[in-house]
């Protein structure tokens, strides 16, 4: 395990400490530290996947959870109505760089591109 994908765990024991923004049985948003974008929010999930490559059915409801959290914080960040975007990266060539799954929520600007 490197030192990158423990910083997600160690937010979520705590041990590094962030505001978290939501968090349920299966998931858990707070604030990118780097944002690019007014809204820069990560969701991830409570148990450790490192890549979406590393997902099968058994994660559907997780997934499925990411997604609906992500619309939730949009709604109650007010920017459900303008829109944003939801990313996640995947491996080298998709620019992850902290292997544990994560979902990227951006918005509160026009025109966010892909930049990662
Ligand atoms: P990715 O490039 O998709 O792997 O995204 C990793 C994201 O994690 C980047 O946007 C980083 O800014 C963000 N990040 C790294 N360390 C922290 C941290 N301690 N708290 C919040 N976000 C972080």
């Amino acid at each position: 395990m490197n030192n990158k994908k423990n910083i997600f765990q160690q937010i979520l024991s705590k041990k590094i400490i962030t505001k978290i923004i939501y968090e349920d049985n299966l998931v858990t948003a707070f604030n990118d530290i780097k944002p690019q974008s007014p809204i820069h929010v990560l969701i991830i999930p409570n148990n450790f996947i490192s890549t979406l490559n590393d997902i099968n059915k058994n994660h559907e409801l997780i997934l499925g959870r990411m997604l609906l959290v992500a619309s939730k914080i949009a709604k109650k960040m007010l920017i459900d109505k303008d829109g944003y975007r939801v990313v996640i990266n995947c491996n080298k060539n998709g620019g992850q760089t902290i292997f544990y799954l994560h979902m990227h929520l951006l918005g509160g600007r026009q025109g966010i591109k892909f930049f990662f």
